[in-house]
């Protein structure tokens, strides 16, 4: 399905389409205009199987407010997306909702200048996809190491009681490892005693 041309900022600088196929974010782009030239974009698309070993989207859409300007290079987007996504708690592992929020900053390589960086992403044609970036933007803002409160008591690792649910009863038997060299001679003298 091809939705018709967004509203311009400037007629006919920059015309972009969103299309939606396989859930595809992409924002055709006709006739670059002269630098300086822009115009919004504002989306809501879903981003699957954007996931992290802690963290996935919600299934609802992400929303962008983006601005895609012609600059000497190419065309520069720059915004704002934010999405929710389930995280897990890295102690106690209870899931719960997580909203994120990326700024991005972004230069689409207009065919014929030399892109800098080792992969840039690319204006193609007359098209620029913006799911690629969306995706980098918004797996590399999943948290690694998210935490349902700052300070989470985790999961007890005898019994695996929610210790923030109150304590279990289990007797800490960890040995202090500045004793366990003496535990080892104790444990020779007693071999060669007996
Ligand atoms: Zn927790
Ligand atoms: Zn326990």
């Amino acid at each position: 399905m091809i939705q018709g041309p967004v509203r311009l900022s400037r007629a006919e600088a920059i015309t972009v389409r969103k299309h939606r196929g396989r859930g595809r974010a992409r924002a055709e782009v006709h006739g670059l205009g002269r630098p300086g030239e822009y115009r919004d974009i504002s989306l809501q698309e879903p981003l699957e199987g954007v996931s992290s070993t802690l963290a996935r989207l919600d299934e609802r859409p992400l929303r962008a407010e983006l601005r895609a300007e012609s600059v000497m290079e190419g065309i520069l987007i720059t915004g704002e997306v934010e999405v929710e996504a389930s995280v897990r708690c890295a102690r106690c592992l209870r899931e719960f909702s997580s909203d994120l929020s990326v700024e991005l900053c972004e230069l689409f390589v207009a065919p014929g200048h030399e892109a800098p960086g080792e992969d840039p992403y690319r204006v193609r044609g007359t098209e620029i996809g913006l799911e690629p970036m969306l995706r980098d933007a918004v797996t590399l803002s999943l948290p690694l190491r998210p935490l349902c409160k700052p300070d989470c008591k985790g999961l007890c690792a005898r019994c695996g009681t929610d210790l923030n649910q109150g304590a279990c009863g289990c007797v800490d038997e960890e040995t202090d490892p500045r004793w366990a060299d003496l535990d080892a001679v104790r444990e020779m003298l007693r071999e060669r005693s007996g």
